[in-house]
């Protein structure tokens, strides 16, 4: 099992552009565990991004105008419904599901 301070390590040369092949001979790993590493990193890179995006999509609430009752969901809120917003936001309902599945 590496060490916390091992894969901060193997993170700091992926992104500064070393080889894995350099790294895992450096790192006295497996070629493998350097490959784990940097798919995990690029997976939660484009995790990331797709996040950004849903979330800059979505529509925030006027607070400048007094709250009413959502068509949808019936709850007094500030238009446009965020928790609606969400639920019908496809990429954040992508990501959720994502989550669901990976915490199971
Ligand atoms: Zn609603």
């Amino acid at each position: 099992m590496l060490k916390a301070w091992q894969v901060g390590h193997i993170r700091y040369h992926l992104k500064s552009g070393r080889s894995q092949r350099w790294i895992a001979h450096h790192a006295r790993v497996a070629r493998g565990t350097v490959f784990a590493i940097a798919r995990r990193e690029h997976k939660a890179e484009r995790q990331l991004r797709a996040q950004t995006a849903a979330l800059a999509a979505l529509e925030l609430p006027d607070l400048n105008q007094p709250p009413r009752r959502c068509p949808t969901c019936r709850a007094l809120v500030y238009m446009p419904c965020l928790a609606c917003s969400i639920l019908r936001s496809e990429g954040l309902t992508r990501l959720l599901a994502a989550q669901k599945k990976r915490k199971r």
